[in-house]
């Protein structure tokens, strides 16, 4: 067994569980209110993966007001337009051109390298001062007066007015505190970030975002780091987990899945990497996130499946909100917990829950077959590529009360929609062009 880590000297007001996006971007925003913040991370080193992520206005707002947007606009991507296509036949269904959603929001629409944008939070603690512990890896919670306390695998302890768990997908105190299972999608996600000169001859867009999506599957493909880099993102539906295998998502099915895929799509799939893939898992919803003083955020709290790409960006968001209730709330006597981990709560739960379960209802659409396939590409035709009733929702600026989120979407039926000729003709012919 290893010895116990020696203990740090001062007392913490706040613990953050996990050095992810969500552990860092909140250990920064609560040290921006004045809060002394511990950040225990499992790993040796604090790191994210080397593929990229996507950042929608509602989390670069939240950068520009820490003073982080210029610093994320030079290591990322602007890119001009989101675009979406038909995977089996390359038609455009429909796009956003990201220029005019910028002024609509007064933020950018960025792609980044996920090692930047971690890169960015870890910079900002240390220059802020949370003391940063890795190779600490907590094994259980519990309730303590006036705070809680965390027990870490070496053997050590250590509490806190407050605890938080930004422990990720498979949270620690999310199975001791909640004890609900992972949910499986079936779907499988696998990355690959390349050298641009790699896909150049491709048929590529490097100036957008562009998502194919086809039947039981989908393609997203963006420049990084300048335009120097490109990020792909293979989903599929995976046979084996259908049929209940253990092992599923393996590379072996990624090639059949896209076989009947347009050109682009599938000179891309070569270059994915075959050494690790993303079993799409989430969460369902849940009401409750405080526990005593210990507080779920971000994937621990509520993972999405990804096809919203809000998930690291509702994590960022938590931070944001928890650290204005904390400032909110505080006196002489220091932070009233209690108050400001209601307020969280009671604004952050019922947001999430809308993501995740749009996230949801936004995969099937996607990953639609024949007829209806046809009549989701018609309804996509029609949208108003400078209308924002789907995204407002989302994009605009984040609720810190329930009376400010704002109203959802109506969404469209399918059954509605008419099937065009042109896409008639097109279902004829089995991969499109
Ligand atoms: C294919 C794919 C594409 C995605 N694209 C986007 C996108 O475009 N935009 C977007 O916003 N989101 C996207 N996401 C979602 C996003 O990656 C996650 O929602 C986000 O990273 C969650 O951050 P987190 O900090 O909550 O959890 P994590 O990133 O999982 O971090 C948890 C941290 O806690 C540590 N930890 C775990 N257990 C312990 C323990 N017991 N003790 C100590 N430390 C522990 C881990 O080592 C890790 O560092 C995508 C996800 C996938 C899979």
């Amino acid at each position: 067994m290893k010895p116990a880590q020696p203990s740090t000297s001062h007392n913490p007001d706040v613990i953050v569980v996990g050095g992810g996006i969500g552990g860092l971007s909140t250990a920064f925003a609560l040290s921006r209110v004045g809060l002394r913040v511990r950040v225990l991370e499992r790993a040796k080193e604090f790191g994210e993966v080397g593929a990229g992520i996507q950042i929608a206005p509602n989390c670069t707002r939240i950068l520009d007001e820490y003073g982080l947007l210029d610093e994320a606009k030079s290591l990322g991507v602007l890119p001009e337009n989101m675009v979406m296509r038909d995977a089996l036949d390359a038609r455009e269904l429909t796009r956003l051109d990201l220029r005019d959603l910028e002024r609509h929001y007064g933020f950018p629409y960025m792609v980044i390298h996920r090692s930047d944008l971690h890169g960015i939070f870890l910079r900002a603690c240390r220059a802020a001062g949370v003391e940063l512990l890795t190779d600490r890896t907590v094994v259980a919670y519990e309730h303590g007066d006036g705070g809680a306390r965390i027990l870490l695998q070496d053997g050590g302890a250590e509490e806190a007015p407050l605890v938080i768990a930004a422990d990720g997908l498979h949270s620690v105190a999310r199975r001791q505190l909640v004890g609900d299972d992972v949910v499986s999608s079936d779907y499988v996600a696998y990355r690959a970030a390349v050298p641009i000169d790699q896909v150049r001859d491709n048929g590529i867009a490097e100036k957008d975002v562009t998502v194919y999506v086809g039947p039981r599957c989908h393609f997203v493909q963006y420049a990084l780091r300048g335009g120097d880099m490109f990020n792909q993102v293979a989903v599929f539906e995976s046979p084996k987990a259908l049929a209940g295998k253990e092992d599923w998502g393996t590379p072996d099915e990624l090639d059949a899945a896209f076989a009947a895929t347009c050109d682009t799509v599938r000179k891309g799939i070569p270059l994915m990497w075959r050494d690790r893939w993303w079993q799409m898992l989430d969460r369902d919803p849940i009401e409750t996130w405080v526990h005593g003083r210990i507080a779920l955020l971000g994937d621990a709290a509520h993972p999405p499946l990804q096809y919203m790409a809000q998930g690291a960006i509702m994590a960022i968001e938590d931070g944001w909100v928890l650290a204005r209730h904390a400032a909110r709330h505080t006196t002489d006597d220091g932070v009233d917990w209690d108050a400001a981990l209601a307020a969280y709560e009671a604004v952050r739960v019922e947001h999430c829950r809308r993501v995740q379960t749009t996230a949801r209802a936004w995969g099937e659409l996607w990953h639609l077959d024949g007829e209806q396939r046809l009549r989701r590409n018609t309804v996509m035709r029609e949208l108003d590529p400078y209308g924002y009733a789907f995204t407002d929702w989302v994009y605009g600026p984040t609720a810190l009360s329930p009376d400010e989120e704002p109203a959802m979407f109506t969404p469209i039926p399918l059954a509605s929609a008419r099937i065009g000729e042109p896409d008639a003709a097109a279902a004829l012919v089995p991969g499109g062009q």
